[in-house]
């Protein structure tokens, strides 16, 4: 999907963000060749009956960056506007996401092309297991693992372990990560990638010597991500003063009871009926006077047409490319650290290798096993970039993360032999 605003689409943007990377790290330049382009991009075909009997085709892709360090790694989009840009864009955040945990996976990312809230349960479930069916010859425990984004989740991903066990006739869980407990799923995977921001968010108050809490947060987007990070950084003491969903934001500069926004919402449509607090302007949001903003909703929301007006002293990306690079340049003037998607999200994709682990032994972790280990992975992570950051004076928080990254998978590249 195109960003309107800064007209750069995922690919776009996240090839000029490594770039800029290169700027701080030397790597051989064959290997800066391979890792601008995806190694593979699979354009499928995927028939609907509906359940009126009509017929539609959607398009679906996986697009396969590298998997250098281990088979690739990412999420599956349902949303109208996919495209194999987009697709490229975010497996390539994949493979550094990836690389920024040292988890031994690549990265990869598809999808299909519709709007789920176009499809009836049954549509929904037909369409993801002919997307199944005609994904299955290049995915797999070993080749590509699967797991929820936007507009997919753990039902999604039980349709998908379904489908592809049946096509190559054994029970593989390892194929699709963030699946119900029940089928081989992990517990805690669904709140990971929230946890993970709030937990960077924590790390980086510390970082600046702020205090987390009684300081105040905006988060937009009350899905899976925002919310689950507003939860915990609510717990921790934080004031969460606003929220966000798809139609609409509320702010309380008090404070907003989090449980009567989510009992208001449904899912993350309009949490208006909340009447604690004032409706205000999806985004208006993004310019609040706040210690803390968590973008955690779509990408390319941060450019530089609203970037100047951003008044928040710390920005933690939870959504993937909430940023445009033209933002990132006003963030860096302003001095306004914007801690990256790729280390502050990777909880999502961190405790997917939990629940890989999990498949391969057929062995379930406990709750506080899976919080307790990604609490770890993510203060390790952070500790690298941390360094990275500080042995570089020109260096953003992204570029820092980068280089983390592409440090790991250059030293891959050389090991394995180019
Ligand atoms: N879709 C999530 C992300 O963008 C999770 C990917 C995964 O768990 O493989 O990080």
């Amino acid at each position: 999907m195109t960003d309107h605003a800064s007209g750069a689409s995922a690919a776009e943007t996240a090839r000029t963000q490594l770039d800029r990377a290169l700027d701080h790290v030397d790597v051989r330049d064959g290997i800066i060749g391979e890792l601008r382009e995806p190694h593979e991009v699979h354009r499928v075909s995927v028939p609907l009956e509906r359940d009126d009997g009509g017929r539609d085709v959607f398009v679906g892709y996986r697009a396969q960056h590298n998997n250098v360090r281990g088979p690739y790694k990412g999420g599956l989009r349902f949303q109208s506007g996919v495209d194999a840009e987009e697709c490229i864009g975010l497996s390539m955040w994949m493979t550094w996401k990836c690389a920024v945990m040292d988890l031994p996976f690549g990265g990869g990312k598809g999808g299909v092309a519709v709007d789920p809230n176009e499809l009836s349960d049954d549509e929904y479930e037909r369409l993801t297991r002919r997307f199944t069916e005609e994904i299955s010859e290049f995915v797999g425990p070993r080749r590509d693992v699967v797991a929820p984004d936007m507009g997919t989740d753990a039902q999604t991903m039980s349709w998908v372990m379904d489908e592809y066990s049946k096509e190559t006739s054994e029970t593989t869980p390892g194929v699709a990560t963030g699946k119900p407990p029940v089928v081989g799923g992990s517990y805690g995977r669904a709140e990971a990638p929230g946890r993970s921001v709030a937990i960077v968010a924590r790390e980086a108050f510390d970082y600046y010597d702020r205090d987390l809490d009684g300081a105040t947060v905006a988060v937009q987007g009350f899905g899976s991500v925002g919310a689950n990070a507003a939860f915990l950084l609510d717990e921790w003491g934080a004031d969460v003063v606003a929220v966000s969903g798809a139609n609409g934001a509320v702010y309380d500069e008090g404070g907003l009871d989090l449980d009567a926004v989510r009992d208001a919402g449904d899912d993350d449509a309009l949490v208006a009926p909340y009447d604690g607090g004032d409706d205000i302007d999806n985004g208006d949001l993004l310019t609040l006077d706040v210690d803390l903003l968590v973008p955690a909703a779509v990408g390319n929301v941060l450019t530089a047409e609203n970037a100047d007006d951003v008044d928040a002293d710390v920005i933690v990306e939870g959504a993937n490319g909430p940023t445009t690079v033209d933002a990132d340049d006003v963030f860096a003037d302003r001095d306004v650290p914007v801690i990256p998607d790729i280390l502050a999200n990777a909880g999502g994709v961190t405790v997917s290798y939990f629940e890989w682990l999990q498949d391969i032994n057929r062995r379930s972790w406990s709750r506080e096993r899976v919080n307790d280990e990604l609490d770890d992975e993510m203060t390790d992570a952070w500790g690298d970039v941390v360094d990275a950051y500080e042995d570089d004076e020109d260096a953003s928080w992204r570029d820092a993360a980068y280089v983390v990254a592409l440090g790991r998978i250059t030293d891959a590249h050389e090991s394995r032999g180019f």
